[in-house]
């Protein structure tokens, strides 16, 4: 296969499964304008409308002001700044654990916990539904990788059974394509009794569930010990950017010396953490965007419902319509699109093969009406599609 990058671009045409970016020519948020046609958009991780708040804009204008543009350096030589500091010292209290890692990407987090933690003669036991980064990192580890059957602590426990040295069993909180949440109480019970440790990474939990927002631990009422590593995104209902670990001081301390991810990268500017400092402060205080987003996801579930469209079990602001083939899910999303509205389609290897989907998400910016016009054109841009064959 070696540079014969023609033939991997058309075999890749040819499935459906060519990916091609929208541009997006206005700022993130739920009416935008996109390869020059205005859209009601669907489906950015922005959850609480957060990216674009004029007081996140403002502490990020202040940051950039009194500390510049760029990290500079590493964490470790001389690139952690106050703002760097503080927003870990805040993102602890948050979580309610005695430390937080700030770290420039969730993709970065992940690889960098993973690695740091085990490696060649452990195990890690993944969700087979798991984000491409916790897989990755689990690739990466050198340790035993297997995934267990999704959300099934059964499998799990069977693969428990048979784990070698020490043994991380690693899931998303919130399914980032499905919605579901992990069984968390269960997952927990099954490692603690072969004495391994749980990685969650809530990317999409955080600021969505809980009545604080803290996320899928806060929703099961869950500890450190009972989740040891915990990873959240600052890109998605933060609005900004970057990701962190929240654990013990032991952990954190650990990843310091260990994980490369950390240690060979440049901090993020610092004006991020000035912006995601005030996004926090957004996030925990104003219940009513959680409130909001509740309502309209409820409205969008029964809805979809009565259109007799099928739904997953997802309590969150991604709501997948699964549609099967990628063609179909490339022309639901382009008849949705003839009509005014942005929801992109999400097919293999994103997701499983036959389970290619619409995502649409929820978001606090969205209204009860935009919700309403959703489901209205839903409702045409299915009935304009030919029978399905699949
Ligand atoms: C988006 C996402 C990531 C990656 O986070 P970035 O900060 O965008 O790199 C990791 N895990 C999950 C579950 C995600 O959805």
């Amino acid at each position: 296969m070696f540079l014969n990058l023609s033939a991997r671009l058309a075999e890749r045409r040819d499935a459906d499964l060519y990916r091609r970016r929208p541009l997006l020519e206005t700022p993130q948020g739920v009416n935008v304008l996109v390869d020059g046609q205005s859209l009601l958009a669907f489906c950015n991780n922005d959850y609480l409308g957060l990216a674009n708040h004029p007081q996140v804009i403002e502490a990020f204008v202040q940051g950039a002001r009194q500390w510049g543009v760029g990290g500079g350096a590493s964490h470790l030589v001389v690139g952690h700044s106050t703002p760097h500091h503080q927003l870990e010292e805040a993102l602890a209290a948050f979580t309610g654990r005695p430390r937080a890692l700030l770290m420039s990407s969730g993709y970065m987090a992940n690889l960098g916990a993973v690695t740091a933690l085990v490696g060649q003669g452990d195990t890690v036991l993944e969700d087979r539904l798991n984000h491409a980064s916790l897989l990755d990192a689990g690739l990466l580890s050198g340790a035993r990788f297997s995934r267990y059957l999704h959300n099934d602590a059964a499998s799990l426990q069977s693969r428990l059974g048979k784990a070698v040295g020490d043994t991380l069993v690693v899931t998303d909180g919130v399914f980032s394509m499905d919605g579901d949440l992990a069984e968390l109480p269960a997952i927990c019970a099954a490692a603690r009794q072969h004495g391994a440790w749980v990685m969650v990474d809530d990317a999409h939990g955080f600021g969505c569930l809980g009545e604080h927002g803290g996320g899928i631990v806060e929703h099961f009422g869950l500890n450190t010990e009972d989740v040891p590593v915990l990873i959240g995104t600052l890109g998605k209902a933060f609005g900004t950017a970057g990701a962190f670990v929240a654990g013990s001081e032991e952990l954190i301390e650990s990843l310091i010396q260990f994980a490369r991810p950390y240690i060979y990268t440049t901090s993020q500017p610092p004006a991020v953490a000035c912006a995601t400092l005030r996004s926090l402060e957004l996030l925990r205080e104003e219940v009513w965007r959680r409130v909001h987003l509740a309502r309209l996801i409820v409205r969008f579930r029964e809805g979809v419902s009565a259109i007799g469209l099928e739904l997953m079990n997802s309590p969150t602001p991604i709501q997948p319509i699964v549609v099967g083939s990628s063609a179909r899910a490339l022309a639901l999303s382009a008849a949705l699109r003839e009509r005014g509205i942005l929801v992109t389609a999400i097919r293999p290897p994103t997701v499983p093969r036959g389970t290619a989907r619409l995502r649409v998400t929820l978001c606090a910016a969205h209204t009860e009406a935009d919700v309403d016009r959703l489901l209205e054109t839903l409702q045409l841009a299915v009935a304009s599609l030919p029978e399905s064959h699949d």
